[in-house]
């Protein structure tokens, strides 16, 4: 059988159940139908509170959230169901669907725990594509179980932006000669992954590229830089699925984000260090 755009990708009978979270009735409409043709189980809510009551009542597949709407929006009913999940030890993919135009809006995706993003009007392509990687329970675990390394229980999820370290809590654990060396080392090792990152990207070499988003994020989880811990790990799964205009996308808010982290430190450093 041909998988023409449209196909159905489960069987009857054992639909997955998909969370639409979106407050515009024609989107709302939209998203219905696209999905109900992939052959998914629809349950639609107006707005974020809903949204977190839907998630405390029921398991859902996938979740599919508007990023802004009255009440409660996307990025907030993202923290709640994430909190409900920790709690709870499930873990439902939620991918973001939001206007492209609204520049922030997918560092805040990632800040908030989203785990994809799609843009309006959604393409159903490339939505098929991406419900398709999600609805696969290994993807779901793997995602649940790096999202807890890299989260940690008590690192909490960040609405709004906040400092890019806690420099004060590290100079408690160091003397400031050995923060300040592993600032520099730190500084100058992500300086240099982050060129090669830029390489790989260019050959679309997605085993390396991954490779290096791990070994950034891993080096961010040690410091403490927990919103490029997160955007690493984003730009990791994006890079393991191919899925390169998301990585391009999270390779410039890795730069920013590497920008005023490097800012940040070079302000917040117990002794002034040459660059
Ligand atoms: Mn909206």
């Amino acid at each position: 059988m041909k998988q023409a755009a449209g196909d159905s990708i489960t069987q009857q009978g054992d639909a997955p159940h998909v969370l639409l979270v979106e407050d515009n009735f024609v989107n709302q409409k939209v998203a219905t139908v696209l999905l109900q043709r992939l052959g998914l189980k629809v349950k639609i809510t107006s707005n974020g509170r809903e949204a977190v009551e839907a998630v405390s009542n029921h398991k859902f597949d996938l979740i599919l959230m508007d990023c802004h709407m009255p009440v409660m929006d996307g990025f907030e009913a993202t923290v709640a169901i994430r909190e409900i999940e920790a709690r709870t030890n499930t873990y439902s993919p939620i991918i973001a669907v939001t206007a492209l135009a609204m520049s922030g809006d997918r560092e805040r995706c990632i800040a908030a725990g989203m785990d994809d993003y799609l843009s309006k009007p959604i393409d159903i392509d490339l939505l098929k594509a991406k419900v398709n990687h999600w609805l696969r329970t290994e993807v779901v675990c793997e995602t649940q179980k790096q999202r807890r390394k890299v989260l940690r229980p008590k690192a909490a999820l960040t609405l709004v932006k906040s400092e890019p370290l806690d420099m004060a809590e590290l100079e408690e654990f160091y003397e400031p000669e050995q923060l300040t060396d592993m600032m520099e080392m730190f500084l100058n090792d992500t300086q240099d992954m982050l060129s090669k990152v830029k390489n790989h990207m260019e050959e679309k070499n997605s085993k390396l590229v991954a490779a290096l988003a791990h070994e950034i994020k891993a080096s961010c989880a040690s410091i403490g830089a927990k919103n490029l811990a997160r955007l690493c790990l984003y730009l990791e799964q994006t890079a393991c699925r191919h899925d390169w205009i998301e990585a391009e996308e999270t390779a410039t808010s890795i730069e920013r984000e590497f920008s005023s982290l490097r800012d940040y430190i070079q302000s917040h450093l117990p002794q002034e260090s040459a660059t």
